[in-house]
């Protein structure tokens, strides 16, 4: 491709992203299809020539388009959202553009800077502990690409503290144990399977009705594995669980964390965005006593996949647990101490600028625009919850103070099932089922840019029709 065909195809492109955009509510929001469809639409061997822009493009519409699943749909309601927005898209493509790998300061010093600076900015906007800012004595923050890697970076830095760093040399992992609930996201379970703590090690943590921690269960399982000659060294904490948005006690926690010098890393990925809104604050409580903390601009605040960002408290430990230093990638920099090598701060040595979509989305939409979006989510899910509270076919199964309501038919498990089935096989919007203490629920997820109320309206209109009459 010369300059000239880039300059022009970028055109068109950037239009043809704006038109897909702008027309996403028009789309069937998941693809009607079957696995190996979309391979069987496209040639099963490469080309041997160079095709022309117009052929590639004529298959982005043909095949691609017509088979993703739209999260940037507006009836949305899945999973949690994953939502994006226009400055932030720029700033991927500026990022693309530049093409700068950033794994050390030298080798990139914007790419380090900008990065942390933003998550500056975003420990005040969030109005985080001053103990997380790059500026503290012991702290510092860095992106990474996903709450799950920060999990993990946090199990890894807790593991380097419980051994007084000689996991690093012996890999003796036989005596840690950690500590979370049923309802903590299953990457955590994950990041302690790649640490070497096995299930036989984790502790499932009893939760109360409202699907929190018990911090009583939990002072009574770190008790149990001290006497056993145990070390208790990891404890997650869930501001805004994936099933229902349940809140741990982070203070409570804290307390038991402390006594035991506990690594506490608190996971806020989607909910804890919602502290851009000074009214929504309370979903930071206790964070101040943590070690670390994890939430997610590309779940709810308009920046796109990938984008997580992860503060810790205690910088040294997770240094101490992810550095290594080959010769090759020395530096005056580095060795002054006067710069940061984001390389040491995370699980792959090359790193993208992904600190330029934050900027740009912080910048361009501005974080008032992004402050009235969370208030609108949270306020559509209010009044749908009062409508479903106000049926008597339906029970709202958890707390609801945020962007997620929880609900189910009073039949039972069946029938909450097959609703869900008829909500999703309509195609007109796209919801996800879980499981609460053994009872099947339908999880409404209200976050993508472009909901409004006549699509919370519509949802509601279309649930009710859905629904049996009660028995
Ligand atoms: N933690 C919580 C509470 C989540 O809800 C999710 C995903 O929904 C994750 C972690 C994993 O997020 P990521 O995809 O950024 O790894």
């Amino acid at each position: 491709m010369t300059p000239e065909d880039f300059r022009k195809h970028g055109h068109e492109l950037i239009d043809m992203i704006a038109e897909y955009l702008e027309g996403v509510a028009e789309q069937r929001i998941v693809p009607d299809i079957d696995p190996g469809d979309v391979r069987a639409m496209l040639p099963e061997h490469p080309p041997t020539e160079p095709e022309s822009w117009e052929s590639v493009m004529a298959d982005v519409e043909r095949v691609v388009v017509p088979t993703i699943t739209h999260w940037q749909h507006p009836n949305w309601f899945a999973y949690f959202p994953s939502n994006t927005s226009y400055p932030s898209i720029l700033g991927e493509l500026l990022s693309a553009g530049l093409g700068v790998q950033g794994m050390s300061w030298v080798t990139s010093p914007a790419c380090t800077e900008i990065e942390t600076l933003m998550l500056d900015w975003m420990q005040e906007l969030l109005d985080l502990p001053d103990r997380f800012r790059s500026t503290s004595e012991h702290g510092g923050g860095v992106i990474q690409g996903s709450a799950s890697e920060a999990a993990l970076v946090a199990i890894l830095a807790a593991r380097w503290r419980a051994t007084d760093a000689a996991v690093n040399a012996d890999g003796d992992t036989g005596r840690l144990t950690a500590y979370t609930t049923s309802q903590a996201h299953s990457s955590v379970e994950k990041g302690l399977r790649i640490a070497g703590i096995g299930s036989d090690r984790i502790r499932i943590v009893d939760h109360d009705d409202e699907f929190a921690m018990s911090p009583s269960a939990l002072a009574a399982a770190v008790d149990a594995d001290v006497a056993a000659g145990l070390v208790p060294f990891f404890v997650c904490s869930t501001h805004g669980t994936t099933s229902s948005l349940a809140f741990d006690p982070t203070d409570a926690v804290a307390d038991i964390c402390a006594e035991r010098r506990i690594w506490l890393h608190v996971d806020a990925a989607m909910s804890g965005i919602a502290a851009l809104a000074p009214e929504y604050r309370w979903v930071n409580a206790g964070v101040d006593r943590a070690d670390s903390y994890a939430t997610n601009p590309h779940k709810w605040m308009g920046v796109n996949f990938d984008c997580t960002l992860f503060w810790t408290a205690d910088r040294a430990a997770l240094l101490g647990a992810l550095s290594i230093l080959p010769e090759y990638l020395r530096s005056q920099a580095a060795e002054s101490g006067r710069a940061i090598d984001y390389r040491d701060w995370q699980v792959p040595l090359g790193r993208r600028f992904r600190a330029l979509k934050l900027w740009f989305t912080i910048r361009l939409d501005g974080v008032e625009s992004i402050r009235e979006r969370i208030r609108r989510d949270v306020s559509l899910t209010q009044d749908l919850a009062s409508w479903v509270g106000d049926d008597d076919r339906f029970e709202i199964v958890a707390p609801h103070p945020l962007n997620l309501l929880c609900l189910r038919l009073d039949d039972g498990n069946e029938a909450t099932d097959a609703l869900i089935d008829a909500v999703n096989s309509a195609g007109n919007s796209h919801v996800t089922r879980t499981v609460l203490d053994g009872r099947s629920a339908l999880r409404v997820s209200i976050g993508a840019r472009t909901t409004e109320r006549e699509h919370v309206d519509a949802f509601w209109a279309e649930l009710a029709r859905l629904t049996p009459a009660a028995s």
